[in-house]
């Protein structure tokens, strides 16, 4: 398949930090234009079946994802896991015990904000929890704009819930092998979300390329909504120096916070092996 294709392979629903169900994105993805489309909800496959009878009512091509929160070099890395089998059993397990531990940190994430003036923060982000095993930096986020002490959530995450900053909390989340085991083992694709978001040194960056294609991940996310124009070329350099194929996405959460929306991101560079390439099998 030609890499000029509407793909969006990456976004949020309610079953995660979105504020939109996934038949709701779906919809909005088709008017769109969105030709191929994956929910990639933060460790939670829980949307994938209404999202693929939502994509197939809308006549849309669907591929399985999630995005899986691991910790590397001391950072937190998200990889997109594609193309998995939604009912396999250790992708289940692995992701269930990834978000254990969400709940103690949200409720020390707020006892940091209440350190730093802000009271009540763990009660008002619930509010907008719909998964509870899935509190997220977000949610406060959300929380915080709701009570005034921020603008919007992208002054929320200058301010606070950030390394240094009140209300960060860190939290270990999977190994790298471990996720890319699990996306494998499900049948999919392990594709390194966001790269240019990280604050990696050269050589810790080069390390997680090499070791993620070492434990067997094949894709990069080069187009996406957390890149500049130049960052995608970057990225572009790195998928072919790798021997990587390329993936586009939007990371849509919600059209109140989300500058990038759903298949509105420009073509994968020309020169790149889509990651719907591979994956031709697994697309429903
Ligand atoms: P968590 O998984 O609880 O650590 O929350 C991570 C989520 O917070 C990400 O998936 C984004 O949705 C959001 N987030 C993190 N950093 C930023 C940022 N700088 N601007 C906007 N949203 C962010
Ligand atoms: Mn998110
Ligand atoms: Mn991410
Ligand atoms: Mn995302």
């Amino acid at each position: 398949m030609t890499s000029i294709l509407n793909a969006d392979l990456h976004c949020h629903s309610v079953v995660s930090d979105g504020t939109l169900t996934p038949e709701a994105l779906a919809e909005r993805a088709s008017a769109n234009g969105v030709e191929l489309w994956a929910l990639t909800d933060h460790d939670e496959i829980g949307g994938q079946h209404r999202a693929a009878a939502a994509a197939r009512a809308h006549g849309m091509k669907y591929l399985t994802g999630t995005e899986v929160s691991i910790t590397f070099a001391g950072q937190t890395v998200h990889i997109l896991g594609l193309g998995i089998d939604p009912d396999d059993e250790s992708m289940k397990q692995g992701l269930q015990q990834t978000r254990g531990g969400r709940g103690q940190r949200a409720m020390e994430m707020s006892d940091s904000l209440a350190k730093a003036g802000i009271a009540g923060a763990y009660e008002g982000a619930l509010k907008f929890v719909s998964n509870p095993e899935l509190v997220s930096r977000t949610h406060f986020a959300r929380f915080l704009v709701e009570s005034g002490v921020c603008r919007d959530t992208n002054e929320v995450f200058r301010k606070y819930l950030t390394e240094g900053k009140p209300g960060f909390v860190p939290h270990r989340w999977a190994s790298l092998r471990d996720a890319v085991s699990w996306i494998t083992q499900a049948g999919g694709v392990a594709v390194i979300a966001h790269p240019a978001r990280y604050k990696f040194t050269p050589n810790e960056e080069y390390a997680l390329f090499t070791e993620f294609k070492s434990h067997g991940g094949q894709g990069v996310e080069v187009v996406t909504g957390s890149h500049s124009a130049a960052e995608a070329l970057v990225y572009a350099d790195m998928a072919r120096e790798f021997g990587l194929v390329a993936s586009r996405g939007s990371d849509f959460h919600s059209p109140d916070e989300s500058h990038t929306d759903l298949g509105t991101l420009p073509f994968l560079p020309g020169n790149l092996t889509p990651v719907w390439e591979l994956l031709a099998d697994r697309i429903q």
